[in-house]
């Protein structure tokens, strides 16, 4: 348990849904701008050399059929016209001198308001286009010839310095322009369904989950979410929530469970101590010596049980370092067989032993303890008349401490139980035997802290053996 976390939500905190249409429309209008300065880079730039192109192509064109408008010693002011009102349109502007440079027709003489208005949009158009915009006009001087290859006069062909566009290319441009934001607006519309339903399929199965777990919480552990998503870490999340429901539960059965056997092992104790002492207090039995003998059983059943309690609730807080020394297997376990001796023989039980002569860094006292633990269930759940055999070797790679006793055995489904606090198989048959289910589990914690572990065999009705290693 971690303390000082606080329990309260944090305010800031955004829901799925929030984030994830958040993010996938940063993504999308972050990748708009960028197509957007490719293609202002790369599409601008092919298209004005594009129109460049055929900027000059015109003026090619026209330069070419110059050479049409001085026939049979005159000026053809017709086709000068034509010319230049179509060159106009182009946005082209033409102006024809003789040889001794006298105007002979010039665009903005004839057509003067059609010139300045088309270049005047042009401008517009280009200031739109760019702004600072360059609006330099240039003119181009050329030679017109007669027939015979004389020279006759010369034309001036003008147009803006700059890429400029025309009213079509304009057009192309404007409807370029209109596409890419129409193709913008259904990406992010696009964008902003998908992560809907994206995060809707995240966020439903989510809250599902955190429902459940609020139903946990409250103290209902029996619920369980029958549920899967088609998401792999829900559907994780889903199952470890009702694995915790269920070792809740399971952890709430043990400790009613438990509050019923410490006070069922307090009171009978308790109560038996209490009625020999009233006896003795009224004066009606003699408090000989085998009375009182009675009376300190009871008083050591119920130190043992408290002592139970305390190691337990040492490991729990981890007040467990060990004190380790250097000890001889054999000679420990062969003092410990000698203390529980007599009570093997009360029930008519024999005690083996082979013990090879191994020592061992151990913690003494709580090395001991885990012995104490195996051997006394041992003597519990073996019927009169059986044997225990307890052998300590040593093979590659263990040193082992088999405990093996010809008792009443522990089903095959128990045998995974029994080393969690509080687990006892049969509670009926244990009523006699005394014991809370902590014995195994203080015996698995001791080993474990020495880097070792228990392994159990047991046969129903034939017998069961523990094994020590480490
Ligand atoms: P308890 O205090 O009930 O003996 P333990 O943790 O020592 O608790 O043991 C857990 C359960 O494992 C016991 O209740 C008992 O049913 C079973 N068990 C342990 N040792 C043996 C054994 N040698 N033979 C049969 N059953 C055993």
């Amino acid at each position: 348990m971690e303390w000082g976390i606080s329990l309260g939500y944090n305010k800031r905190a955004k829901s799925i849904n929030i984030k994830i249409i958040r993010s996938f429309t940063i993504i999308i209008v972050l990748t708009i701008l960028i197509i957007r300065v490719f293609i202002n880079v790369s599409f601008e730039s092919a298209f004005e050399k594009y129109v460049d192109q055929s900027n000059k192509s015109e003026v090619n064109h026209l330069v070419f059929d110059l050479k049409h408008i001085y026939k049979d010693g005159d000026w053809d002011i017709r086709t000068i016209k034509a010319l230049g009102e179509d060159a106009i349109s182009k946005g082209i502007a033409l102006k024809v001198y003789d040889k001794d440079e006298k105007l002979v027709w010039s665009i903005f003489e004839d057509e003067k308001m059609l010139s300045n208005n088309i270049l005047k949009k042009i401008n517009d158009n280009m200031e739109k286009v760019e702004k600072g915009w360059n609006d330099k006009f240039k003119e181009y001087k050329g030679r017109i010839y007669d027939d015979n290859g004389k020279i006759v006069g010369y034309s001036y062909i003008g147009h803006y310095e700059s890429t400029y566009y025309m009213e079509n290319d304009m057009e192309f441009f404007n409807i370029m322009n209109k596409f890419m934001l129409f193709i913008a607006l259904i990406a992010i519309v696009g964008i902003v369904i998908i992560s809907l339903v994206i995060s809707k399929s995240i966020s439903s199965p989510i809250s599902k989950v955190s429902k459940m777990a609020k139903v946990i919480e409250s103290g209902n552990y029996k619920n369980k979410l029958e549920y899967t998503s088609n998401i792999k870490e829900v559907d994780e999340l889903i199952y470890s929530i009702n694995k915790l429901a269920d070792a809740l539960n399971d952890q709430e059965k043990l400790r009613k469970r438990l509050t019923t056997d410490i006070s069922h092992e307090l009171r009978t104790p308790l109560t038996s101590i209490k009625g020999h002492l009233d006896v003795i207090i009224a004066g009606i039995w003699e408090p000989t010596n085998e009375r009182l003998v009675s009376i300190s059983e009871e008083v050591l059943r119920i130190t043992k049980l408290v002592n139970d309690l305390t190691n337990l609730s040492k490991l729990d807080i981890g007040q467990d370092k060990l004190e380790i020394e250097n000890v001889n297997l054999a000679e420990l376990v062969k003092n410990i067989v000698y203390n529980y001796e007599i009570e093997a023989l009360d029930k008519n039980i024999n005690i083996d032993y082979e013990l090879k002569d191994i020592e061992i860094l151990i913690d003494k006292k709580k090395f001991s303890q885990a012995i104490v633990n195996l051997l006394t269930n041992a003597i519990k759940y073996t019927t009169d008349g059986g044997s225990i055999y307890i052998k300590t070797y040593k093979d590659e790679k263990y040193t082992n401490i088999s405990i093996r006793d010809t008792g009443i055995g522990i089903p095959k489904e128990d045998l995974k139980y029994i080393f969690e606090r509080f687990y006892r198989v049969d509670t009926s048959r244990n009523s006699e035997t005394g014991g809370i289910g902590v014995g195994l589990t203080i015996a698995k914690h001791v080993i474990e802290l020495h880097g070792g572990f228990i392994e159990v065999n047991s046969d129903i009705g034939k017998g069961t053996e523990f094994v020590i290693r480490i």
